[in-house]
C-alpha cells in the first residue's frame, strides 16, 4: 500500500508543476453562453452527485476497485482519512427567510438539502429555483403539512406528493426522488406507507440529529445551537433546521451550527437519489387511524413516477473529444450519454485522462479524485444488506466535474462525427 501511495504522490508532484499552464480566455459570460446550447441545470448535477448506472448486485467492493485501479489510480482504504459528512436539511420552505440561509451557506461554502412544501413553492418559485441554482438539492416535503390530511389515508398523502412535485417542476424544471415525512416518519408511517413510496421510487429520508427548532415556537438561536452540539454524532449526520417565516432564530443559529462541523472536521453535502436515507424505525403503532394502502392508491403513485422520470435519450452518434488544459481525453459514443441536456462521462476516464488520482473509502461507501491540485469527495449508495456496493459505472456531470477540478469549459464544436469541448485550467 506504501508503494501505490507514493506513485499516488510522484504523480501528484508532476502535475503540480503543471499547473498554470492553461490561460483563461474570454469573459465568464461568454463561457457561459457557450455552453448553454449543451447543459441545462438539474436537481443531480449541481454540486456532487453521483449518476449511476448498471448497480451491480452481489459484486460488491472488488468490481469498483479492479475498475478504477490502475497504474495511474490510489486505491486505500482510507477511512482514516475521509472526513466524516454532514447533511443539513431544511423543512418547510421555501420562505421569506430561505435568502438569509442562502446567503449563509454561500458565505460558508456549504451545500444544504431544502425539504419543499408544494404551497410554498407556489409561493415562492424564485426563491425555490434559486436554491437549486446555488447548488443546493431539493426534496418534497408535502403540499400543506397538514398532518390530519397526510396520515389519514395514504391516497391523501401520496396526492400531495404528486401535486408538490409537479410544483417544483414547474418552478424550477427538475423533479426530485427525495421525500421527507412531514413530522418525521416515526409513528406516522406504516410499513404500507414505506413500501408504496419506495416501489414508486421515491427515497424516504429522516434524520438523526434534530436541531429542535420546532420543539416550540421561537427556539432560541442558542438553544438550537447547544442541542446540535449535545447531540450524538456519527460519522454521517443528517441535521434537521427549519426554513420558514418562523424560523429567525434557526437563520441566526446556522452560522454557530456550520461552524461546530466545520470544527469537529465534518465535510458537507447534499443529499441524492444515491445516498442512503437516514430512516426511523417503524413504531409499533401508529398515531393515526386509517385503511391500509390500497393498490390503487399505490397503482396510482406508481404511474405517474413513470410517467414524470421517462427521459427518452436517443443514442449517441458522435464520439466526445475533451480538450481540458493540455490534455486529450476521447470519450466513445458508448463511454458517455446526455441527459436532460448536461453530459455525463464515466468519472474514472475522466479523472485518468487528466493524470489524476482516485481513492476509495470502502467502508464510508466515499470515491475521492484528486485533479489539478483540487479534491473532490463524492459519496457512492449503500445496496443491499450486507455491506456496501459500489456502482460498477459512476457518470459524473462533465461540466460540473470539470470546474470542480478547476477547469471551465471556454468552446464546444459539434460535428457530425464528434463533440468537441475546449475547457481551460483556472489554476493558480
Ligand atoms: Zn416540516
Amino acid at each position: 500500500m506504501r508503494l501505490v501511495k507514493q506513485t499516488g504522490l510522484c504523480l501528484f508532484i508532476v502535475w503540480f508543476g503543471l499547473l498554470g499552464i492553461g490561460v483563461v480566455n474570454g469573459g465568464e459570460a461568454a463561457r457561459e453562453a457557450a455552453f448553454a446550447g449543451l447543459s441545462s441545470e438539474t436537481a443531480t448535477a449541481a454540486g456532487r452527485s453521483i449518476v449511476t448506472e448498471n448497480l451491480a448486485a452481489g459484486e460488491g467492493n472488488l468490481t469498483l476497485l479492479n475498475q478504477l485501479a490502475d497504474s495511474s489510480t490510489e486505491v486505500v482504504q482510507a477511512s482514516d482519512k475521509v472526513k466524516p459528512i454532514v447533511y443539513l436539511t431544511f423543512d418547510d420552505g421555501p420562505s421569506e427567510k430561505t435568502k438569509q440561509v442562502l446567503a449563509i451557506l454561500k458565505r460558508e461554502g456549504v451545500k444544504g438539502t431544502f425539504f419543499m412544501l408544494g404551497k410554498e413553492v407556489k409561493r415562492y418559485p424564485t426563491i425555490a429555483k434559486q436554491v437549486v441554482q446555488e447548488g443546493h438539492a431539493i426534496g418534497n416535503h408535502s403540499y400543506d403539512h397538514v398532518y390530519a390530511e397526510l396520515y389519514s389515508s395514504f391516497g391523501t398523502f401520496a396526492k400531495q406528493i404528486m401535486d408538490t412535485d409537479d410544483a417544483i417542476y414547474k418552478a424550477i424544471g427538475v423533479r426530485t426522488n427525495l421525500v421527507r415525512a412531514p413530522g418525521g416518519t416515526f409513528g406516522n408511517f406504516d410499513q404500507g406507507y414505506f413500501d408504496a413510496l419506495a416501489k414508486a421510487g421515491y427515497i424516504v429520508n429522516d434524520w438523526n440529529v434534530d436541531s429542535g427548532d420546532s420543539t416550540r415556537l421561537n427556539v432560541p438561536a442558542k438553544e438550537i445551537i447547544s442541542t446540535v452540539e449535545g447531540s450524538r454524532l456519527s460519522s454521517k449526520v443528517v441535521v434537521l433546521m427549519h426554513d420558514s417565516s418562523i424560523h429567525g432564530e434557526s437563520v441566526k443559529a446556522l452560522p454557530e451550527v456550520i461552524a461546530f462541523f466545520k470544527k469537529k472536521g465534518y465535510q458537507f453535502a447534499v443529499l441524492s437519489d444515491q445516498v442512503k436515507p437516514i430512516q426511523f424505525r417503524l413504531a409499533e403503532s401508529i398515531k393515526w387511524k386509517r385503511p391500509k394502502v390500497t393498490e390503487a392508491e399505490l397503482q396510482t403513485l406508481v404511474q405517474y413516477m413513470a410517467r414524470t422520470r421517462t427521459i427518452v435519450e436517443a443514442p449517441n452518434q458522435q464520439s466526445l473529444v475533451v480538450h481540458a488544459g493540455d490534455y486529450e481525453i476521447d470519450f466513445a459514443p458508448a463511454d458517455y450519454r446526455m441527459s436532460n441536456g448536461t453530459i455525463e462521462v464515466p468519472l474514472r476516464q475522466l479523472v485518468t485522462g487528466l493524470t489524476g488520482i482516485i481513492r476509495l473509502d470502502v467502508s464510508n461507501g466515499i470515491v475521492e479524485a484528486m485533479v489539478n491540485n483540487q479534491s473532490v469527495s463524492w459519496t457512492a449508495a449503500e445496496v443491499g444488506g450486507s455491506g456496501l456496493s459500489f456502482p460498477s459505472r459512476v457518470m459524473v456531470p462533465l461540466r460540473d466535474t470539470l470546474q470542480q477540478f478547476n477547469y471551465r469549459i471556454s468552446k464546444i464544436t459539434i460535428t457530425t462525427d464528434k463533440r468537441e469541448i475546449w475547457a481551460d485550467s483556472i489554476s493558480i
